[in-house]
């Protein structure tokens, strides 16, 4: 899905709104403190016409001239930090204050558009606004394995659902999240309603979003009408992956709830395209699905399969309804 040129300039009012905000910020607190510390004020003036001359001086090729003054002024700025800590203040007290300091509330980084910018386009495109709401909630501080008996033992590995997720899923999240830089890894979890797949996934994007990573949480109906609805009315001239470009290449993709979509070539083919493509952009996935191991294989392509098995830790999880246990502690 692609920003409209209204979209565009919706989120630059934003970041120019932001600026102004924290401009407005900086003055206040600047007016502040030369009311208490009038030598500061002294020096940022002192520091203001010693730059003028610095840049005449360097208009004119005055090396020297240029290196003494360079000194001078980082001479002042320490004066000035040492005498904002003496009235209490911390030494970057009147330094802009940034949302993102990698663009400096500006979007872009350079000519490219910042991590914040990719973020803020989500947002806007696929309404992610309640997804802070829950995120809020469902994140790895309120886990806990409590949730996850002691007496319900899996057939195939003997584990319980507790010793399951202490040993497989858990360990298999924060490796997931340790190297999510490195390895690009893809998570599948599976297994009955209410065991706290989702809930898991929620607790990974909360971590990744902290870390200014673009997430995007999509259950698979969402997913596959985002499809249909540009597929069918598609411009033959724009390709397929400027119009998915956020689907195919934010740091990670949720897809909730494989297996909830009708089932037809349509869906197979962009679930193949989606997973592929990304698995290609080496962008991380992680898939949730009530599907067992068995109706996977029996609803979705060979290749598809083959993709899920070959590049996606698969993580079984059982237990009984968490959604339960949550509401009492
Ligand atoms: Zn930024």
């Amino acid at each position: 899905m692609a920003l409209r040129n209204s979209q565009y300039d919706t989120i630059l009012r934003t970041y120019y709104s932001r600026q102004l905000e924290h401009k407005h910020e900086k003055d206040k607190r600047v007016n502040e403190v030369y009311e208490h510390v009038p030598a500061i004020a002294e020096i940022d003036k002192s520091i203001a016409s010693m730059s003028v001359s610095q840049a005449k001086k360097l208009l004119s090729g005055d090396t020297d001239a240029l290196a003494t003054l360079k000194s001078d002024i980082a001479c002042m700025a320490d004066k000035r930090a040492k005498l904002l800590r003496e009235n209490g203040y911390p030494s970057d007290y009147l330094d802009m204050k940034y949302d993102c300091p990698d663009c400096k509330d500006t979007g872009y980084i350079g000519s490219k558009k910042c991590h914040c910018f990719m973020q803020a386009a989500i947002d806007l495109l696929y309404t992610q606004s309640n997804l802070k709401e829950v995120l809020a909630f469902e994140n790895f501080k309120n886990f806990s394995y409590d949730w996850y008996p002691n007496d319900r033992i899996d057939e195939a590995t003997g584990l319980t659902s507790y010793d399951n997720m202490h040993t497989n899923v858990m360990p298999a999240c924060l490796d997931f999240l340790n190297t999510f830089d490195t390895m690009h890894g893809n998570l599948l979890f599976f297994g009955d309603t209410g065991v706290g797949k989702t809930f898991l996934s929620h607790c990974i994007a909360n971590e990744l979003i902290k870390k200014a990573y673009s997430v995007i949480y999509l259950t698979s109906i969402e997913l596959f009408d985002t499809f249909a609805k540009y597929e069918f009315n598609r411009d033959p001239e724009v390709k397929a992956e400027d119009m998915y470009e956020h689907i195919l290449n934010c740091d990670l993709l949720i897809i909730d709830d494989l297996g909830t979509e009708m089932n037809n070539s349509f869906t197979n083919s962009k679930l193949f395209y989606c997973i592929n493509e990304r698995i290609v952009n080496k962008k991380s996935t992680i898939i949730s699905t009530n599907l067992s191991f068995q109706e996977l294989i029996e609803r979705y392509s060979e290749r598809i399969f083959s993709r899920l098995t070959s590049s996606y830790t698969m993580l079984k999880m059982y237990g009984d309804d968490i959604r339960i246990k949550k509401k009492t502690v």
